[in-house]
C-alpha cells in the first residue's frame, strides 16, 4: 500500500484539478446541470442552437423582409429618407452562448451578461447580415435600436463591426438610456425618417401594446395588428426569453424559481384525461 500512496495522492490531485478546471466560473452549488435554476431553458437553448428549423425560420423571416421591402420601396413616400429599424439581440446577433452559460453555470440574467457583451463574440443570426446589407444597398437608412445599456455602446459597435454590418455609427445606434420602452426612440427616428419596417424578436420591438401586459392582452394586441406581420413587422424566433416570459409571471421576475415553475405549469392548456 505504501508504494501506491504517492500514486494515490497524485491521482487525487489530478482529479481535484480536473474538477476545478471543469467548474471554473460555475456556481459551487451546481453539482449537475439539472440542479441549475436556469435548467428550464435547456430545451429552448438547444433548439435555438441546434435545430435546422431555427435557421430556416430566420432565413424565412429575412426572405420575407426582402420581398416586403422591395414592394414597399415601389410606393414609399419621398418626403423624408426611409429607414428600417432593427433590434440587435436575437434579431441580428445570437447571444445564445450566454443563455447556455446560464443553463450550465446556474446563473441568470443579468449575472455575467456584461462580460458576454464586452467579449463582443456574438455571431450574426442566419440571414441577418445579408438582409441589413441589402437594406443598405437599396439606399435605406439602418437604425439599431436595442435595450443593451448605453455604456455597452463600444462593445456593441465592436461586435457589429466584426462582421461589417453597415451604418454602424453612433447616430444610427440607440441603446437603452432611461427606459426600455423603444417607442420614444422610434418617435425620434420618425422626426427625420419614414420608418418602412421594424425587425425584432420581442413585441416591444414593434409596439408598446404588449409590454407589461398579461397573456390574453398580448394576444389581443397581436391579433389587432395581424396584417403587419411579414409586411412592416418582421419577427425572429426567440424561445429563450422575452416579454412573453414575464407575462406568465404577472411581469414580476422577483418571484422564486419554484413560483415561476408553478406558473409555467399553470398557464399551459392541458388535455384532461
Ligand atoms: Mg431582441
Amino acid at each position: 500500500m505504501k508504494k501506491f500512496f504517492p500514486i494515490l495522492l497524485l491521482a487525487i490531485g489530478l482529479l481535484s484539478f480536473q474538477i476545478v478546471s471543469d467548474t471554473q466560473g460555475v456556481d459551487k452549488k451546481i453539482k449537475k446541470p439539472s440542479d441549475s435554476p436556469a435548467h428550464y431553458m435547456q430545451l429552448a437553448v438547444a433548439w435555438y442552437q441546434t435545430a435546422a428549423e431555427t435557421r430556416a425560420l430566420c432565413y424565412q423571416a429575412f426572405n420575407i423582409a426582402r420581398m416586403s421591402l422591395d414592394l414597399t420601396l415601389q410606393t414609399a413616400p419621398s418626403d423624408k429618407p426611409l429607414a428600417v429599424v432593427f433590434d440587435i439581440d436575437e434579431t441580428l446577433l445570437d447571444n445564445s452562448p450566454y443563455q447556455a452559460a446560464c443553463v450550465i453555470n446556474g446563473i441568470s440574467y443579468p449575472t455575467q451578461w456584461g462580460e458576454w457583451i464586452q467579449a463582443a463574440m456574438a455571431e450574426p443570426v442566419p440571414g441577418a447580415l445579408e438582409f441589413v446589407n441589402y437594406v443598405n444597398s437599396r439606399g435605406v437608412d439602418v437604425f439599431y435600436v436595442s435595450n443593451r445599456k448605453a455604456d455597452e455602446l463600444e462593445a456593441t459597435i465592436k461586435n457589429l463591426n466584426k462582421f461589417n454590418f453597415p451604418q454602424v455609427e453612433e447616430s444610427h445606434i440607440m441603446l437603452r438610456e432611461t427606459t426600455s420602452n423603444k417607442e420614444p426612440r422610434r418617435q425620434k427616428i420618425t422626426e427625420t425618417h419614414n420608418i418602412v419596417m421594424l425587425v425584432g424578436d420581442n413585441m416591444g420591438d414593434f409596439t408598446q401594446d404588449c409590454t407589461k401586459k398579461n397573456i390574453e392582452e398580448r394576444f389581443a394586441a397581436t391579433d389587432n395588428m395581424k396584417n403587419q406581420f411579414g409586411r412592416t413587422y418582421i419577427v425572429l424566433p426567440n424561445p429563450m426569453y422575452g416579454d412573453w416570459e414575464g407575462a406568465m409571471y404577472d411581469n414580476d421576475y422577483s418571484i422564486t424559481a419554484e413560483q415561476k415553475d408553478e406558473l409555467r405549469n399553470k398557464v399551459m392548456t392541458v388535455f384532461k384525461y
